[in-house]
């Protein structure tokens, strides 16, 4: 990995994976990826891997994770770093993942909150639906469960 990028990313050498950040993550869930994975991917070298991967713009820096490390690894802080790098290398994800995130981000710094219903109609346009009547009908079953606010 680049050193000026290595210095900028700390401490992810001390990870021995034990996976206690990914379990307390209240994000995790919401993504393939996870706190863990992301370290592994720096512990391989895999800087442009963890750049792209959309977990760094779901990260609420929250810092749960950094509390329950065991080896104290600075892990929000190496979640901005890499998204600093992401922005200026222009390893940033595309296509409907990035119209999610951005759509959510947007959200975030508009109302300090997420709308969901919101959030899965601007999905939904964008990407124009490969199965638009299965997607309406799990759409109006959330709805009906209150699961969409
Ligand atoms: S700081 Fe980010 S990675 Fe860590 S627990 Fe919070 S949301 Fe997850
Ligand atoms: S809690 Fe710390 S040591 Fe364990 S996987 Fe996460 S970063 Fe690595």
């Amino acid at each position: 990995m680049e050193s000026a990028v290595k210095d900028d990313i700390p401490q992810y050498s001390l990870c021995v994976q034990c996976g206690r950040c990914s379990s307390g993550c209240p994000v995790a869930f919401e993504s393939e990826d996870t706190p863990r994975k992301i370290i592994r991917f720096l512990q391989w070298g895999w800087l442009k891997e963890a750049c792209e991967s959309p977990f760094l713009w779901l990260c609420a820096t929250c810092q749960v994770c950094k509390v329950r490390c065991p080896r104290g690894v600075k892990i929000p802080e190496i979640m901005l770093a890499l998204r600093r790098t992401a922005q200026q290398k222009g390893w940033v994800m595309a296509g409907e993942k990035l119209l999610f995130y951005r759509t959510f981000m947007e959200m975030v710094k508009k109302k300090g909150r997420i709308s969901e219903l919101h959030l899965g109609l601007a999905a939904a346009l964008g990407k124009m639906p490969s199965h638009p009547i299965d997607e309406a009908l799990l759409f109006l079953k959330l709805l009906k469960r209150g699961k969409i606010r």
